[in-house]
C-alpha cells in the first residue's frame, strides 16, 4: 500500500535490519476488546500494517484481554470487521488470555528469583506507600516474605482461595526509583469474574504493564508500536522481558496520539455517550469510531490518506477534523454519481408547460469524470426546488428565485417566477412560474443570461428520502472561553443531527444500503445502513461540498 509519510519509526526498522539485529520484522496492533475503534486506532492500524508490509514483515492482530471486567465478545467481533474493512489483513490473530499459563509461570519464576512478593496491602495503601515525584515509597510491610511462602500464596490466590483485592502480586524493584513505575508494580490480582474466551478457569489476571511485554515476547515481536503515554513504561517493559528470561527481545517505541478537534477519541468518553443515549449506538455517525465513520459514508482510501498525510511523530497533537473532511472529499470527488435532491421542498408549478407531459432530459454523472456517462432525468409541470432558494423579499445580489425574477434550473430550463401562493399564515407554499422552451439545456441558447442556477425534482417521479445532517457532536472550549471547566457531556452539541424530508431523482429508488453520491449544492451523501430498506431511504450528510480548510 501507498507509503510516503513522515515517520520515524520507518527508519529505525530500516536501520534494524541493515545493521543486522533483525532479520525480520513483526509489529503487532493490540486492541483491548473494551469498545469499538476509533480513528485514533486507525492511525495505530496503518502504522503497523504498513511497515511491516513496507519490510516484507508480519504484523499479528492480538486481542489485549486481560481485563474480563470492561471486555466482550461483541468488541472483538466489531475490531476484525473494522481492521479488515480499513484494508488489512493479519498474519496470526491470538489473544493474550490464551497466554494465561505461560503469564502464570513466569511471574512464579519472578517469585522464585526473588524478584515478586504477595502483598497484602489495599489499592489504596499501595498508593499511598508508593511515594510521589519529590518522595521515595515506602516498602510493604510484606515485602519480605520467603520465596517459599510467596509461591503458596500466589498459588492460593489462583486457587481461588481470596477474595477481590485481598491480595496483589508485585514485581519487586525498587522503591525509591525516580521513575514511579519501577515502585514494585503490582502484576497480578483477583478478580472473581467469567473471561469472554478463558470462562472462569482463572481468577487472577495479570495487569498491562506485566502482560503486555510477555505477549510481544512471546509471538516475537520485533518492534513494538504504543502511544507517548507509554514511555515511562519503557524500563519496566525491559524489566519484564529480561527478568522474566524470555527468549526474543521485542523492544517499545512511543509515538503520539491522534486527537481530533470538536469530538471525543477515547473509548471510555465514546462508551459513555453511547451508554447514556447521546447517540445511536457505536456506529453513530456523529462519532469518530471507524463503524461511525463507514456509516456515515467515509471511505478506507479516505481514512489511509488522511493518516497518511498527518504521518508519526514523537508529539501528540490535535489535528483539525476539516482535515479528514478533505480527504473524504478527494476521494469521493470523482468516483461518486452526482445528483439531485431536494432536502426542505418547495412545490413549483410551471404554468405554461403541457400539463400530462413528461420529458426527459439528459443530464452528466459526474462532469469531472466523463467516463461515468449520463443519465435520464425527468421534467414536467410540476416541480419542487429548495425552499432556500426563494425570498419573497431578497436582499441586493441575491440571484436565485423571486418575484419577476429568472433563473436557471440545472439540466433543464430557464424559469421565471410570475406567482407565490401563501397558506392562511402567511407561509409560502407554492410558486406559480413560467418557462421558456428556448432555454432549453444543450440547445447551446445565449439570447440572454441568468445568475443563479437551481437544482430541482420532477414532482409526480420524485423519491421521498430522509435526510440527515450533521453538525460537530462536541464543542471545543474557545481559546479564552471564561468557563474551562466543562466536561465533554456538557460540550455535546444539541444541534448535532437534523433530519429532513426531502425528494432524490426516481433514478435513486433502488438505492442501497452504503451507496455515495455527490448532491448538487449539497454535498456528498451516504445511504444509511441502519435504516435505508426498501420503502425507506435514509442518507446522511458525508461532508459538505466546500470548506475554507486549506492543506
Ligand atoms: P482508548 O484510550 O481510546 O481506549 P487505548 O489506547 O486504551 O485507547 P487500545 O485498545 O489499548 O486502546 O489500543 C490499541 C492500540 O491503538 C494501542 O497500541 C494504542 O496505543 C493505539 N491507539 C489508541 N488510541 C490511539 C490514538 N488516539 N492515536 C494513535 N494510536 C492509538
Ligand atoms: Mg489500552
Ligand atoms: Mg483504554
Amino acid at each position: 500500500m501507498e507509503n510516503n509519510s513522515p515517520n520515524f519509526i520507518r527508519h529505525i526498522i530500516k536501520e534494524d535490519l541493515a545493521t543486522g539485529k533483525h532479520d525480520h520484522i513483526i509489529t503487532r496492533f493490540p486492541p483491548e476488546p473494551n469498545g469499538y475503534l476509533h480513528i485514533g486506532h486507525a492511525k495505530s492500524i496503518i502504522l503497523n500494517f504498513g511497515v511491516a508490509d513496507e519490510f516484507d514483515g508480519k504484523t499479528n492482530l492480538r486481542f489485549d484481554d486481560t481485563n474480563p471486567l470492561k471486555e466482550d465478545v461483541e468488541y472483538v467481533n466489531s475490531i476484525k470487521e473494522d481492521v479488515k474493512w480499513l484494508g488489512y489483513d493479519w498474519d496470526n490473530l491470538f489473544f493474550a488470555s490464551n497466554y494465561f499459563d505461560e503469564m502464570y509461570n513466569r511471574a512464579a519464576l519472578l517469585i522464585k528469583k526473588g524478584l515478586a512478593y504477595v502483598d497484602d496491602l489495599s489499592a489504596d495503601e499501595i498508593r499511598e506507600y508508593r511515594g510521589t515525584l519529590t518522595e521515595p515509597g515506602k516498602d510493604s510491610p510484606y515485602r519480605n516474605r520467603s520465596v517459599e511462602e510467596n509461591l503458596d500464596l500466589f498459588e492460593r490466590m489462583r486457587n481461588g482461595e481470596f477474595g477481590n483485592g485481598e491480595k496483589v502480586l508485585r514485581a519487586k524493584i525498587d522503591m525509591s526509583s525516580p521513575n514511579i513505575n519501577l515502585r514494585d508494580p503490582v502484576i497480578y490480582r483477583i478478580a472473581h469474574t467469567t473471561h469472554h474466551n478463558t470462562g472462569d478457569k482463572w481468577c487472577i489476571y495479570p495487569m498491562y504493564a506485566f502482560a503486555h511485554p510477555l505477549e510481544d515476547a512471546i509471538e516475537g515481536v520485533t518492534h513494538s508500536l504504543c502511544t507517548l503515554e507509554f514511555e515511562d513504561q519503557r524500563p519496566l517493559y525491559d524489566w519484564v522481558v529480561a527478568n522474566c528470561e524470555m527468549e526474543s527481545t521485542p523492544r517499545q517505541y512511543e509515538f503520539g496520539r491522534l486527537n481530533l478537534s470538536n469530538t471525543v477519541m477515547s473509548k471510555r468518553k465514546l462508551k459513555q455517550l453511547v451508554d447514556e443515549g447521546f447517540v445511536d449506538g457505536w456506529d453513530d455517525p456523529r462519532i469518530p469510531t471507524i463503524s461511525g465513520l463507514r456509516r456515515r459514508g467515509y471511505t478506507p482510501e479516505a481514512i489511509r490518506a488522511f493518516c497518511h498525510e498527518i504521518g508519526v511523530s514523537k508529539a501528540d497533537g490535535t489535528v483539525d477534523s476539516q482535515m479528514l473532511e478533505h480527504f473524504v472529499r478527494e476521494d469521493l470527488k470523482l468516483k461518486v454519481p452526482r445528483t439531485m435532491a431536494v432536502i426542505r421542498p418547495l412545490k413549483v408549478v410551471i404554468t405554461n408547460y403541457p400539463e400530462g407531459q413528461v420529458e426527459m432530459l439528459e443530464a452528466e454523472i459526474n462532469p469531472e469524470n466523463p467516463e461515468m456517462g449520463t443519465r435520464q432525468i425527468p421534467f414536467s409541470r410540476e416541480i419542487y426546488i429548495e425552499q432556500d432558494d426563494f425570498m419573497e423579499n431578497p436582499p441586493k445580489k441575491y440571484f436565485r428565485l423571486f418575484p419577476g425574477n429568472e433563473v436557471r434550473l440545472k439540466h433543464a430550463y430557464f424559469i421565471k417566477c410570475e406567482e407565490v401562493i401563501k397558506d392562511e399564515n402567511g407561509n409560502v407554499v407554492e410558486l406559480r412560474c413560467t418557462y421558456d422552451p428556448e432555454t432549453k439545456s444543450g440547445t447551446g441558447f445565449t439570447g440572454r443570461k441568468v445568475k443563479g442556477t437551481l437544482h430541482w425534482v420532477e414532482a409526480s417521479n420524485a423519491v421521498p428520502a430522509e435526510i440527515r445532517l450533521y453538525q460537530p457532536l462536541i464543542m471545543d472550549e474557545e481559546e479564552n472561553e471564561e468557563n474551562t471547566e466543562k466536561t465533554f457531556l456538557e460540550r455535546v452539541n444539541p444541534n448535532s443531527l437534523e433530519i429532513l424530508q426531502g425528494f432524490v431523482e426516481p433514478n435513486m429508488k433502488d438505492v442501497k444500503p452504503q451507496d455515495k453520491f455527490q448532491f448538487f449544492r449539497h454535498g456528498y451523501f451516504n445511504a444509511d445502513p441502519k435504516h435505508t430498506n426498501e420503502s425507506h431511504i435514509v442518507f446522511n450528510q458525508i461532508v459538505e461540498l466546500k470548506s475554507s480548510f486549506k492543506l
